[in-house]
């Protein structure tokens, strides 16, 4: 049976990737979108061969042929969304950050959960070939015990998008809950430990209005290990990448922090150096075969709910310790 998606949020990413994604799957569909606004809505779906637009969730959410929805909509939004998506029994991919406090992104989670509907946050790296292949790298022992990771995720904001990332904090906008808590989500990922606490710096560097546009931030792990991450919205040409560094090696990736299956990864250690070989594979169509499989009952979803929940605590707690100064713990919530 084919799994009916319904697109909540007529957004940049539902049109680059998520349609797409969707459709290369064999079972799923999109065979639904709401947005806010009706032209825009009606020619997003014409535009993506969408069946039904709708500009009202309850509508959407009482379409029998939707089981699952995607949010896409801006950050102020998702909490309601999932809510009212899981009280009418959908599964739910949500975008990143799930929520603007801790407290709404656990109500999501355990509305989920008592609704007994799949629950995933559509963190993408996790996704990558590459990031999969360093976390083997890493798990496999190679570069011995893990003593720093330095992650450079300074980009150029496209032109398209700045408009609430770099204008509108209460829609959650800021580096900081847009690509700091992907980078939370990556250290956690790779490393397979919660960062204790954060120490961090903002920046207004000329993009963002009343809102950060640049971050650099410390992490503590339990292992000992520190990480190290420079995340902007105002940096054309640094490159992204990642490098883990090691007793026995160290590992440089290139060009991962990205929505594009690409990259390179090297491996040196006292053996040399060695180009770790990568098949790529699209991130998002590997996140919904993920979903789709884990709706069956195979598996969990390749980021869950309560990953989005501590991605985002330790989001939260950088953006804290950036405005205080201060070295902030990270408090993650029992589930
Ligand atoms: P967009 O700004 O493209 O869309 C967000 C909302 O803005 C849409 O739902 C839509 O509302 C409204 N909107 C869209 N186009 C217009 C327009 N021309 N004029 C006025 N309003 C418009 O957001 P993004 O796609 O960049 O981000 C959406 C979500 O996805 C965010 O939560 C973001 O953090 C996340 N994201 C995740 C990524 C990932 O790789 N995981 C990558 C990029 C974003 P309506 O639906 O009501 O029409």
């Amino acid at each position: 049976m084919s799994l009916g998606w319904g697109f909540i949020g007529a957004s940049t990413i539902a049109k680059q990737w998520m349609v797409g994604a969707v459709n290369a799957q064999d079972d799923q569909q999109v065979v639904a979108l709401m947005s806010s606004n009706k032209e825009r809505g009606l020619a997003f779906a014409a535009e993506n061969s969408i069946a039904r637009a709708y500009q009202n969730i309850d509508d959407l959410l009482a379409d029998p042929k939707v089981d699952a929805v995607y949010i896409s909509t801006t950050n102020e939004l998702h909490y309601q969304q999932v809510l009212d998506a899981a009280a009418a029994g959908k599964h739910v991919l949500c975008e990143k950050p799930l929520a603007l406090n801790i407290e709404d992104a656990e109500q999501m989670v355990a509305a989920c959960a008592q609704a007994g509907v799949v629950m995933g946050t559509n963190h993408h790296l996790r996704n990558a070939a590459t990031h999969q292949a360093i976390r083997h790298q890493i798990a496999s022992g190679v570069i011995g015990d893990v003593v720093a990771m330095r992650i450079f995720h300074a980009v150029h904001l496209p032109e398209n998008l700045q408009t609430w990332r770099i204008n509108k904090p209460q829609a959650g906008g800021g580096v900081i809950l847009d690509i700091v808590v992907h980078d939370a989500d990556t250290v956690r990922y790779l490393l397979g430990e919660d960062p204790i606490d954060v120490m961090a710096y903002q920046q207004h560097a000329g993009m963002g209005q009343s809102i950060e546009d640049g971050a650099m931030v410390m992490m503590r792990m339990p292992s000992g290990a520190l990480v190290q991450s420079h995340e902007s919205f105002v940096v054309p040409y640094a490159g992204t990448g990642l490098e883990v560094h090691g007793t026995k090696g160290s590992i440089f990736a290139k060009d991962i922090m990205t929505q594009q299956s690409v990259g390179e990864i090297e491996l040196v250690t006292e053996q040399g150096r060695e180009a770790i070989p990568v098949t790529p594979h699209n991130l998002y169509q590997h996140s919904l075969e993920k979903f789709g499989a884990a709706i069956k009952g195979a598996g969990t979803p390749a980021v869950t709910g309560e990953d989005g929940v501590k991605s985002l605590a330790i989001a939260l707690a950088v953006s804290r310790s950036a405005v205080a100064g201060v070295r902030i713990n990270v408090e993650y919530p029992e589930f």
